[in-house]
């Protein structure tokens, strides 16, 4: 008997965010979709093993943080007591699981057919599906959305369950006394603050000489204060050069440092596009020199009926940019005169605090030799932030000296990644600092902070 034959027109490989959006807006569109998915469920890195997770086991770090902060405001709850069985509980069943359950039900709704295995190319118009029950997908259009996973450290192979990457430490087997976290980027800053506010001493080992870097430091400088206060060391400039299984710890040996031994290591240093082994060989479609599949900004390969979307494509690797690549992708096979032609990606860190910024930045600006006005606006003199207790906060606006326009927004502090969206929309729709100046904001809010740092840039202009 031969290999089971599917034919549609539409095969998406990848069932995360990109992928699904894609399926969706297909169906939507009346065009027949399957989703090939390595797990046979919809979600990918997103909901399983990366935003949905870690933003749960963060809410729970800011509970506990919340409780220590109280004290100052005469409230004590008392010592935290952390039960990791009722919260992987939580995070998994009531969280993961109830949003992978609605995903499902949306398919069924939309009609969309999930398909569990590892698919290849073997044309530009057949996939073959390994699995458990081998079968080929004939389809008029693919769309590949893979998406990527986490990076290895070069030279470092020490391997068992103490060396753990993103998706061992949102498992949360247990909560080392001695956590070693290498890489001061997003997963590295949000999860050493996960496991600090869980009880464990957290160090920080970053290659370049500052955390997050590449994002504006006016808006890191008050997570790393915070980060300074959390964790146990911070070592900047500095390297892993070895990782040695000793007894039941691991020693790290630091460049420049010294040894030092750890209960268990997170690797967090970045993430690589999820393309080996596609069989993309078979079709039109090329990767760039890091694996990265090319595209034009209609999410169009070099392949005619190949598309691709999400991390698989590249930077920024953010599950709201292959979101949006995903329905373009989908409109323009049906014919829709769609692009991904967004002036902003917005971006979160969602440590304490929060980091969020979208558009232009001052560094951007100096390196293109561009000319900005910019206003920033101190959440110390902010009605809200007092009220919360938290004025360790910054709103930044970058305009345009000429028109007025808004080219960028920045924010650090409690809840910038809800009010960065403002900032979003103010860039998207070509608004002037004067359209966020005269917009009446509620009072008190945070969001005030950004009309008020729009104030003052009129104020600059006069
Ligand atoms: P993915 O979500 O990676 O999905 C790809 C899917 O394709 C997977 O299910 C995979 O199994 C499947 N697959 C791969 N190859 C094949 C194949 N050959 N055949 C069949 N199936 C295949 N982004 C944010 O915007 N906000 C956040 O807060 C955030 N937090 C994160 C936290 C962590 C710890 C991590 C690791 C990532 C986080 N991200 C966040 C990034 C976000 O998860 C990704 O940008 C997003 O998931 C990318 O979506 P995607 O659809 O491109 O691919
Ligand atoms: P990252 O690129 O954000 O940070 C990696 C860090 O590791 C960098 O600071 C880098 O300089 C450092 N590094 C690299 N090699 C090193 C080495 N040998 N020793 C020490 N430091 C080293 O990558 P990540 O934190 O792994 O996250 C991967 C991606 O996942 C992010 O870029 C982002 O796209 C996505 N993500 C997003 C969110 C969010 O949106 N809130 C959260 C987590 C992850």
């Amino acid at each position: 008997m031969g290999d089971l034959v599917v034919e549609v027109d539409v095969a998406v490989v990848g069932g995360g965010p990109g992928g699904y959006s894609a399926a969706f807006r297909c169906a939507e569109l009346g065009l027949e979709t399957v989703v090939v998915d390595g797990g046979k469920r919809l979600g990918g890195a997103c909901l399983f093993e990366g935003c949905i997770p870690s933003k749960a086991l963060l809410h729970v770090a800011a509970l506990i943080e919340d409780a220590e902060r109280a004290r100052e405001l005469g409230v004590d709850f008392g010592e935290p007591r952390v039960s990791l069985d009722p919260l992987r509980k939580w995070k998994s069943e009531r969280v993961v699981g109830r949003l992978a359950r609605g995903l499902a039900s949306v398919a069924k709704a939309k009609g969309v057919d999930v398909i569990g295995g590892r698919a290849v190319f073997e044309s530009s118009r057949e996939l073959y599906v390994e699995g458990d029950e081998p079968q080929k997908v004939r389809f008029k259009h693919a769309i590949v959305a893979t998406g990527s996973a986490p990076a290895r450290l070069p030279g470092l192979s020490l391997a068992g369950e103490r060396v753990m990457d993103s998706t061992a430490a949102l498992e949360l087997g247990e909560v080392p006394e001695r956590l070693l976290v290498i890489g001061g980027g997003y997963i590295g800053l949000e999860l050493g603050q996960v496991y600090a506010a869980l009880g464990s001493q957290v160090t920080v080992v970053e290659m370049t000489d500052e955390l997050l870097p590449g994002v504006d430091r006016a808006l890191v400088q008050p997570l790393a204060r915070r980060c300074e206060k959390l964790f146990a060391k911070i070592h900047l400039g500095t390297k892993v050069t070895s990782l040695l299984e000793k007894g039941s710890a691991i020693e790290a040996r630091l460049e420049p440092g010294d040894a030092q031994t750890f209960d268990r290591v997170l690797v967090a240093v970045g993430r690589r596009p999820a393309s080996a082994g596609l069989g993309l060989e078979h079709t039109r479609a090329s990767a760039d020199a890091r694996g990265f599949v090319t595209v034009n900004d209609r999410c169009r390969t070099a392949d005619p009926a190949i598309y691709a979307v999400g991390d698989v494509t590249g930077e920024p690797m953010l599950a709201h940019r292959a979101m949006r690549q995903g329905k373009v992708a989908a409109e323009v096979i049906a014919g829709r005169p769609a692009a991904f032609d967004n002036v902003v990606v917005p971006a979160v860190v969602f440590t304490d605090p929060e980091v969020a910024w979208c558009g232009l930045t001052e560094s951007d600006a100096a390196r293109e030799g561009r000319t900005v006005k910019i206003a920033k606006r101190e959440w110390a003199a902010s009605g809200r932030a007092l009220t919360l207790g938290r004025s360790d906060g910054l709103t930044k606006i970058l305009a345009d000296p000429d028109t007025g326009r808004v080219l960028g927004v920045g924010i650090v502090g409690p809840g910038a990644g809800e009010l960065i969206a403002e900032g979003a929309l103010a860039i998207e729709t070509a608004m002037t600092v004067e359209d966020l100046a005269v917009t009446i904001h509620t009072h008190p809010t945070l969001s005030e902070t950004l009309m008020e740092a729009a104030e003052s840039l009129l104020q600059q202009a006069r």
